[in-house]
């Protein structure tokens, strides 16, 4: 008998058939003796239709009251699972946020788990009871319904899977798993066997959609193996686990690309103590998010300084920084919102070399200019021009054989 937590997504529960089909998925490992928790997310599209909703109340909604009415996507979805349950003939028990205790911060719509109360769900567990929680919510400190932010259903199962030592946390959405690469763009995309949490969360923060990227970190503090796979299949899908529980490593596990960056450039400014500072201060004061950034060698007493930052908050980052060139006496500001970051991600890559010139030689091999390159231990990461996003992205797929199942890793 095994405990196993299962969070279905909300293309799994998007209508009441696919409610009570995953119901009776659910129920097979019940029968099977499993104690089995759910974790159910808000039907596809309720949580969008939700906030436009609040829109229509206020410009700016009040962020308590958005709470409240965000969580009550999730209240109907276990609901409706349990009483499929209960018509299929087991028993079960639906169970919301502040019921289990699943205490939070009092950030709303972007709060974090501070912890989790396992009793009641293990009582029902022991009662026979297959137990329905609501994922994406709890309760703050002031009683207060939080939610956790857009995805955080992912983050719920894992939290309750660590916090009731879960034998199984399985995530079932409606893609069999992560792939090496964007499947739209690059046909011979692979689907990944077995990939390391540090992968999981370079490729996740790329842009590889299929689990949220909070979920994966909380995954690798409490060690909890993640299993993603397919609601509407039976196939075996990506295993997210620790470095040493892989024996094959790939040399490079994906590549992906985000289109959402822009770049801004100062060109000429004075290469003094504190002028980093005096750029960087009033972007983190506006709350942007820097991605990466790139000094120059001196030349003269002047240097160049370039950086990116989300295309959502670039015309608000060019204000400021216009303001901020006068101030530090920089030559101009410029910016390019059709840019692209293409990266290439892989533990194997810690300790092999070459990997970068490999990746290099494939750029220039199609012609494709490198405006930025930034590196991590098990990343590579160039700024190119947005239009040549797909053929990079399917060149490096080729050149590094992506397509080819697990090419175990020579050592050398
Ligand atoms: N329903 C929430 C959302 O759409 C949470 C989730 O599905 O994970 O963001
Ligand atoms: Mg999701």
């Amino acid at each position: 008998m095994a405990l196993i937590v299962q969070k279905f997504g909300g293309t799994s529960v998007a209508d009441p058939d696919k409610i009570k089909a995953v119901a009776l998925r659910v129920m097979e490992l019940s029968k099977q003796g499993n104690q089995m928790v759910v974790v159910l997310s808000a039907m596809a599209g309720e949580t969008n239709r939700l906030v436009d909703l609040a829109h229509k109340m206020q410009a700016i909604p009040d962020q308590r009251e958005m709470d409240v009415l965000l969580s009550i996507g999730e209240q109907a979805t276990v609901a409706l699972f349990a009483m499929a349950v209960k018509e299929a003939g087991l028993d079960a028990v639906s169970l919301l946020g502040d019921q289990v205790k699943i205490s939070t911060d009092s950030m709303h719509t972007k709060a974090r788990i501070k912890s989790i109360n396992a009793d009641l769900i293990k009582r029902h567990l022991n009662d026979g009871k297959i137990v329905v929680v609501a994922g994406f919510q709890g309760v703050s400190e002031s009683g207060d319904i939080t939610t956790l932010g857009r995805g955080g259903s992912d983050t719920t199962a894992v939290a309750l899977a660590a916090a009731l030592a879960a034998d199984q946390c399985e995530i079932f959405t409606d893609v069999e798993g992560v792939y090496t690469t964007d499947p739209n763009i690059c046909p011979s995309a692979r689907k990944i066997d077995r990939i390391t949490y540090d992968e999981m969360l370079e490729l996740a923060s790329l842009g590889a959609k299929v689990l949220d990227i909070r979920s994966v970190g909380l995954a690798k503090r409490y060690k909890v193996p993640i299993h993603v796979r397919s609601t509407f299949t039976n196939t075996q899908g990506t295993w997210v686990v620790e470095e040493d529980k892989i024996m094959e490593s790939m040399l490079v596990s994906g590549v992906t690309y985000n289109k959402n960056e822009a770049r801004i450039t100062f060109s000429r400014v004075p290469d003094t103590p504190g002028i980093a500072s005096r750029i960087f201060n009033p972007i983190s004061d506006a709350g942007i998010v820097v991605d990466m950034i790139i000094q120059n060698t001196r030349a003269g007493d002047m240097t160049d300084m370039t950086f990116t930052v989300p295309k959502s908050d670039y015309e608000r980052a060019m204000k400021i920084m216009q303001k901020i060139a006068e101030d530090i006496g920089a030559e101009s500001v410029t910016g390019d919102t059709k840019i692209a970051k293409v990266s290439i991600v892989g533990v194997g890559m810690r300790n092999h070399s070459g990997i970068a010139t490999t990746m290099f030689h494939i750029l220039s091999r199609e012609n494709i200019n490198i405006m930025m390159i930034s590196t991590s231990e098990i990343k590579i990461s160039c700024v190119i021009e947005e239009k040549y996003t797909e053929l990079a992205v399917r060149a490096l797929h080729d050149a590094f054989e992506l397509d080819k199942a697990n090419l175990p890793l020579e050592e050398s």
